[in-house]
């Protein structure tokens, strides 16, 4: 178990610089995803990490050892990449022992470290078989094994699921979720799906542009994004501009003029009077109702109704999304979600309707 501390990395293209000054860490035993849109680094700054490429500027330290200058078979990393890029005329077995045979580990050690990996990642009674006898999800436990087999400081899952179809994903992350627990390996995993980060990881950067936008659990980042974009990329939210018109100090509380609307809503502590903000509401956030009277026993100082006519409504199964025009120049989206959906299916195009929420995020722009 090490931890892994990146200081200042940086990397360039010839003129395009993918990798701004990245500081992350990864403490000892922890799984970190790197979640950021495709282009947005994520491979570049792994391959460094695992020695494959070197950066321009910063470095890379394994517990407090300087790695930055080490070829990749001296960091002692499993890397686990997209396409499974197995060795297609080896069996399994000789996959997995494919590390420990270029080491010179002798024959029976093998034997041992070969079946206990068979066993880690559920595979026992494969080893005979050739990869294209293995279904995609296999292939790649396969190729977890390989990485493991090694003993690796440090593992380094590049979309280690993208491959795959929806339910095999589904699956498999739980299962690299166990074996990196059962191993106690610090792992660091990059992916542009939101839900695997969150299913897996015990922290997460979001890399945008070339840069960390921020880092935080799960639920940090869900409930405190630090700008529009985070409040968009992770799940997502209806952005209304306006104009703070008043803020009672004593409890972070504005009304924000935003055109048609006046909204209320708690802010920060650096946000005042005439300032120009975006303000974010998600639509799981936002309930809807028929009558106005429905939100009149909720006194929250933040409670906000709005009028709206339904213009679109489409059924996605677990949740409705209505797109509903309050006189604002975009339509809000709102999500009905349970057995609410059902009550709600049968809403008109044209159809008036109440939205009612007390959450809402407050960006300066
Ligand atoms: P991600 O894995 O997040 O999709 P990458 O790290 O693969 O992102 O790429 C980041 C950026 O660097 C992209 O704009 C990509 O086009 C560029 N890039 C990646 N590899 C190279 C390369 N070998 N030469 C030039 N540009 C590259
Ligand atoms: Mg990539």
């Amino acid at each position: 178990m090490v931890n892994v501390r990146i200081k200042d990395l940086v990397k360039r293209y010839g003129s395009n610089e993918v990798l701004r000054k990245i500081n992350i860490e990864a403490h000892s035993g922890q799984l970190v995803c790197i979640l950021g849109p495709s282009g947005s680094g994520k491979s570049t700054l792994l391959r460094i990490i695992a020695g494959l490429l070197k950066p321009d500027g910063g470095k890379v330290f394994f517990d407090d050892v300087d790695v930055t200058n080490l070829p990749p078979w001296k960091r002692e990393v499993g890397f686990v990449f997209q396409n499974i890029a197995l060795f297609p005329h080896m069996t399994v077995y000789d996959n997995i022992a494919f590390g420990l045979k270029i080491r010179k580990v002798p024959k029976s050690e093998i034997d041992k470290k070969v079946k206990e990996m068979l066993r880690l990642v559920k595979l026992e009674g494969y080893e005979k078989r050739r990869p294209n006898q293995l279904s995609g999800g296999q292939q790649q436990r396969v190729a977890i094994a390989r990485a493991l087999v090694i003993d690796p400081k440090v593992l380094l899952f590049d979309e280690p699921l993208g491959h795959l179809d929806a339910k095999l994903r589904e699956e498999l992350k739980f299962e690299i979720r166990r074996i990196q627990k059962e191993t106690r390996k610090t792992a660091i995993y990059v992916t542009h799906d939101q839900s695997e980060a969150f299913a897996i990881a015990d922290y997460i950067y979001i890399l945008y542009n070339g840069r960390i936008e921020q880092g935080g659990t799960p639920i940090e980042l869900y409930t405190n994004p630090q700008s529009p974009f985070i409040a968009d990329f992770i799940g997502s939210s209806n952005f209304l501009e306006g104009i703070i018109k008043e803020v009672q100090r004593d409890k972070y509380l504005a009304t924000i003029d935003i055109g048609p609307l006046v909204i209320k809503a708690k802010v920060r502590g650096d946000l005042d009077v005439n300032n120009s903000v975006i303000v974010a509401i998600r639509p799981e956030d936002i309930i809807v109702s028929r009558t106005k009277d429905h939100f009149q026993q909720t006194n929250m100082e933040t409670m906000n109704v709005i009028e709206g006519r339904v213009i679109r409504k489409i059924f996605v199964g677990p949740y409705i999304r209505l797109e509903v025009d309050v006189g604002y120049k975009n339509p809000i989206k709102v999500d009905v979600y349970g057995e609410k959906r059902f009550k709600y299916m049968n809403l008109e195009t044209g159809e008036r309707i109440y939205l009612g929420f007390t959450r809402a995020t407050v960006f300066k722009r």
